[in-house]
């Protein structure tokens, strides 16, 4: 019999998830590892929520799933994907697994991963105990972070561009019902220190730009932007698989991981803007993985 060929696009959690079954299942398994091998664990420091991992960093932890799809079978390229086309003439199916990234303001907080500067509260709170934090930010993943920080910080503050969230209102309801302080039309414009310890911020009417404003220097030990997340999906634009946001749509003629294109599959945060979790994103791609499995014996020869 032949053997099925697949290619999976991204080797984050959710493509090396999948690339380890689809491997061991014997499909023949490319994985295109993107412009940043591993995805976004690779910025974190140690991991505390993935369940049954205790005392690793991000990268051991993908350095360790990228061995496992190997010893399989699984073949890493490192190269970047543009064409969907020449992949599904290439291959009988195809997982789309590339990721997405925290959306960044470019103010000199990317010296800070790791030292005080983080975009994921769920995954790192707990190293803020005691400590003086900012959430930049106004919707709803701004005011979840807020509070998920309440629990460890000795004090949180939201910076909000405008004068308005654009969190729901069951989230603001929890936000005034918090010990979250938030200050309204502030922007920041710089960050000092070795770790975070000062913030550069302007207050004023958001619709100037941020550099306009007197500059206010504000002493903080952690800061959090919860501005959004971006797909990394703008080469699949004119695919017709992608929401409004960019994300990809799944779910189609009852397989929970297939696009609307036959054989095309898609897991993890190019998929998911609610999650967002290593552990999630695992498990997407392992159902991308056994979906992929069962259309390929109904589907391919
Ligand atoms: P959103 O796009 O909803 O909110 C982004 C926030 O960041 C806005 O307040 C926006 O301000 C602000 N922002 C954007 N760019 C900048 C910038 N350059 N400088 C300063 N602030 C900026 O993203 P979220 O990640 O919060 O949510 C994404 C989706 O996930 C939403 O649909 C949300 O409802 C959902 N979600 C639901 C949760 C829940 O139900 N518990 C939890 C988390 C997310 P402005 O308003 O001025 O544009």
């Amino acid at each position: 019999m032949k053997k099925h060929k697949i290619a999976i696009v991204g080797s984050g959690p959710a493509g090396l998830a999948a690339g380890i079954y689809t491997s061991r299942a014997e499909i023949e398994t490319k994985i295109y590892a993107g412009l940043e091998p591993g995805g976004q664990l690779t910025k974190t420091t140690e991991i505390e929520n993935y369940p049954g991992v205790i005392g690793k960093t991000g990268p051991e932890l993908m350095a360790e799933m990228t061995k496992q799809a190997q010893k399989f079978g699984a073949e890493i390229i490192y190269e970047e994907v543009s064409d969907l086309a020449t992949l599904r003439e290439s291959y009988d199916a195809v997982i789309l697994a590339m990721g997405a990234s925290p959306r960044l303001l470019g103010v000199g907080e990317e010296n800070y991963w790791g030292k005080g500067f983080s975009t994921c509260a769920v995954c790192d709170a707990a190293f803020y105990r005691g400590k003086n934090v900012y959430v930049v930010g106004g919707g709803d993943s701004a005011i979840e972070d807020a509070l998920a920080l309440t629990k460890f910080a000795s004090k949180v503050t939201m910076l909000v561009r405008s004068d308005k969230l654009r969190a729901s209102v069951a989230m603001q309801r929890r936000l005034e019902q918090s010990e979250v302080e938030v200050k309204w039309n502030t922007q920041v414009v710089g960050v000092e220190g070795e770790r975070v310890e000062t913030l550069l911020v302007t207050q004023g009417d958001s619709d100037l730009p941020a550099q306009v404003g007197t500059v206010t220097r504000l002493p903080a030990e952690g800061l959090f932007f919860a501005i959004g997340h971006i797909p990394a999906t703008k080469w699949l634009e004119n695919e017709g698989i992608l929401d409004e946001n960019g994300y990809v749509v799944v779910n189609h003629e009852g397989w929970p991981t297939m696009t609307r294109i036959q054989g095309v599959f898609a897991a993890g945060d190019c998929v998911d803007h609610r999650y967002r979790q290593a552990a999630t994103a695992v498990g997407m791609g392992v159902s991308a993985a056994l979906d992929i499995e069962r259309w390929m014996n109904e589907n391919t020869k």
